[in-house]
């Protein structure tokens, strides 16, 4: 029997909240609290007589550092998922510290105005350092190490699929299938299908973010910068067929190459369809994915933040949406001294999983680990006090409870590989 506050209630946390309400028992109590509240007032009237979750909603702005505090005084979460935006991240911790709650996200930290003097600075001495160059790295989070450590609470980040369950399975393997592990490719590949000429599977602005952001890879011991978009394959996936995929930065790689640096090669892939990318590169070239603020007609507004008011809400596309997600991992490496390749991943279909919660696959896929994760924390699993990623876990229990909980994994000890 758990209290549970989650912050936001877009695609994931609609996904999130539904699977919490699958379990009772130890999601007794849940708060959905965000900065809409006709979407918790929504949600909360679909689960009335379906669950036996107490559910309560109120209304929060996550930038206001008191209102979080009173919200969560008031409320008394054991944990606090958020799964709102990464920008609040810091604040939200900060808050689950003075009210002595875990913390639980699924997107490393980033600043909403890159243009903020103090952070572009430690953001060029980090490209001088580490030469990667997104907006969000784990820096600031894994700062709170020894805080959250002293407080006896757990801070679990980045706990979705990718990253998320992309680093149980690294766990995973290293534990049951390799002695030592040599390369890692990182597959993420969306074969649905929304029938719109342009949405994003998740949160418009991170997603353009990132996808639009210089890609690299990490490799013995240092990041490999590239173009976007410049390395591009073709693979053959599970359940969706051939797909052309590039390479991105993503925020695992930063994580697995810290906690597992025996991997000499990390690689991360996701696949795009054409017209996502013509519109993306046609939305770039006339400036609508700045995030500088400009002056229209005597209001500020962001470029990117008034585009992803004209686009479609990825938590509307789970009707429409049709095909299958498979994502997952790749490795070579060597076990009782013989060369080994396998591949660990998870199919997700679009449709089914919005008959079962009413969402798209990318939601889903997204929402059941950050379920499973607090569920991890809730029954003392994970039990580990400190910041950490989820790599860093037995991976067993996490993954059986996706099995369990609609995300089961396929493994290959043949695949073919990405050159
Ligand atoms: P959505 O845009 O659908 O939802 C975001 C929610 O957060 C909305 O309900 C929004 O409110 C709320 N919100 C935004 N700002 C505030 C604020 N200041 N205070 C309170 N609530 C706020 O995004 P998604 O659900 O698609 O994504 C959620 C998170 O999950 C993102 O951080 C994304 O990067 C991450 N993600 C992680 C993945 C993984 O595999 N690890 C994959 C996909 C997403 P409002 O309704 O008012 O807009």
């Amino acid at each position: 029997m758990s209290r549970v506050l989650i912050i936001g209630c877009g695609g994931v946390a609609q996904v999130a909240i539904h699977k919490c309400c699958q379990h009772p028992d130890v999601f007794s109590d849940l708060c959905i609290a965000s900065r809409t509240l006709s979407k918790c007032e929504k949600i909360k009237n679909e689960l009335e007589g379906k669950t036996k979750t107490n559910i309560t909603i109120k209304q929060i702005d996550a930038n206001d550092y008191d209102a979080l505090v009173s919200l969560f005084k008031e409320f008394k979460p054991e944990i606090v998922m958020n799964l709102g935006m990464p920008y609040q991240n810091l604040k939200i911790m900060d808050a689950c510290l003075e009210c002595d709650c875990h913390y639980l996200d699924t997107a490393a930290y980033e600043p909403e105005n890159v243009d903020d003097p103090v952070w572009r600075q430690r953001y060029e001495e980090r490209i001088k350092e580490k030469n990667f160059t997104a907006y969000f790295d784990y820096s600031y989070q894994w700062e709170y190490k020894q805080k959250f450590e002293s407080a006896g609470l757990i801070a679990l980040l980045g706990c979705g699929f990718d990253p998320g369950v992309t680093q149980a399975y690294v766990a995973y393997a290293k534990k049951h299938e390799f002695d030592r592990i040599d390369t890692l490719d990182i597959l993420d590949c969306n074969g649905g299908d929304h029938g719109y000429p342009f949405a994003t599977n998740f949160n418009p602005e991170i997603n353009l973010r990132e996808v639009s952001s210089e890609a690299d890879y990490f490799e013995n011991g240092k990041w490999i910068r590239v173009p976007a978009m410049s390395i591009k394959r073709q693979y053959d996936f599970d359940g969706v067929g051939m797909k052309d995929m590039y390479l991105l930065h993503h925020e695992e790689i930063e994580s697995i190459s810290t906690i597992y640096p025996e991997i000499k090669r990390i690689r991360f892939y996701m696949t795009f369809g054409q017209s996502y990318l013509d519109h993306m590169r046609c939305l770039e070239d006339v400036g609508m994915l700045s995030t500088t603020p400009i002056n229209y007609e005597g209001k500020e507004i962001v470029p990117i933040q008034f585009l992803k008011a004209l686009l479609p809400d990825p938590a509307s596309l789970g009707e429409r949406t049709v095909g299958k997600t498979n994502i997952g991992c790749i490795f070579t490496g060597k076990k009782d001294g013989k060369e080994k390749k396998y591949y660990i991943y998870n199919m997700c279909d679009h449709q089914e999983s919005y008959l079962e919660v009413g969402s798209q696959a990318v939601s889903y896929t997204t929402g059941v680990p950050a379920m499973c994760g607090a569920l991890m924390i809730l029954k003392g699993l994970w039990n580990e006090k400190g910041v950490h990623n989820v790599e860093e876990y037995n991976p067993d229990p996490f993954i059986e409870a996706l099995d369990k909980y609609g995300l089961p994994k396929s493994e290959s000890y043949d695949p073919v590989m990405v050159d």
